[in-house]
């Protein structure tokens, strides 16, 4: 299967920003393994922000835009070494991609893209993709960024044909209500449809340190379902998941893509 995997800064960083050393081992050995097993993976990777945070000692996520983009471009380097040296552990060689939303909307720059993800695929490399976040910055009435990584992975798994996209996050899945209000709170294994009554149980939280909620995940489940595409949220916490995930057995909440084509 060609599989797209996303993981947010809450599954790679504590909340320090500083990188979680033994859940980003945990993450690189699983993927290793199931491209071992002959599965196509590409990663999209948040933390590029949260990292610059952690290793330029900020006291916090910035909000102004020069120090987003200091640490985003302090973050990715960290964010690659890291990729590189654990998954060369294994074998297996990490190619770097930063985006910025010309590249995916306008026809020739998403048709480059696409090109130069067919090739790595064929040659065998694992494209570690994020937002090109030093410089995609939304200018005063114009809005040249995609903005957060659940619709960036979701626009990825279009534009290389991915059989299912996972999203691993800091939650289990999609809630009956939210969990961390709602003890009685129930995980919902299955979503066949993005109805008004799915898009009611999303409330707009994030963690500190990402940008996403579930507003986003369910933006993305509906840009992939209607391509044929599954996607998974599931926790990041326990990343050998994956391997239910990618064999199709219960695991976080599935949305089940469009089989009628
Ligand atoms: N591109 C951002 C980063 O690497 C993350 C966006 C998101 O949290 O979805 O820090």
């Amino acid at each position: 299967m060609k599989i797209v995997v996303k993981v947010g800064t809450s599954t790679l960083a504590h909340a320090t920003g500083r990188l979680n050393i033994r859940r980003v081992e945990a993450l690189v050995k699983v993927l290793s393994d199931l491209k071992n097993a002959g599965h196509r993976l590409i990663l999209v990777s948040s933390g590029a922000i949260g990292m610059g945070v952690g290793r330029l000692n900020l006291p916090g996520r910035p909000d102004d835009m020069p120090t987003k983009q200091a640490a985003a471009a302090v973050g990715q380097c960290e964010l690659m070494y890291t990729y590189d040296r654990l998954f060369g552990q294994y074998g297996h060689t990490v190619a770097q991609i930063l985006l910025t939303a010309g590249d995916v909307e306008l026809p020739q720059r998403r048709h480059n893209f696409e090109n130069v993800m067919g090739r790595l695929l064929e040659l065998g490399a694992l494209p570690v993709i994020n937002e090109n976040d030093a410089v995609a910055t939304d200018e005063v009435g114009v809005s040249t960024t995609i903005g957060e990584n659940d619709t960036l992975s979701a626009i990825v798994a279009g534009c290389v044909g991915a059989d299912l996209l996972v999203i691993l996050s800091d939650i289990d899945g999609l809630y009956t209500s939210d969990p961390r209000k709602d003890g009685g709170a129930k995980l919902i294994p299955e979503v066949r449809a993005i109805t008004p009554e799915v898009e009611a149980l999303a409330g707009g939280t994030g963690s500190a340190l990402g940008s996403g909620g579930m507003a986003t995940k369910l933006k993305a489940a509906r840009l992939v379902m209607e391509r044929g595409c599954d996607m998974v949220i599931a926790n990041g916490q326990r990343p050998e998941a994956l391997y239910d995930i990618a064999a199709g057995r219960p695991a976080g909440t599935r949305f089940v893509g469009r089989k009628d084509q």
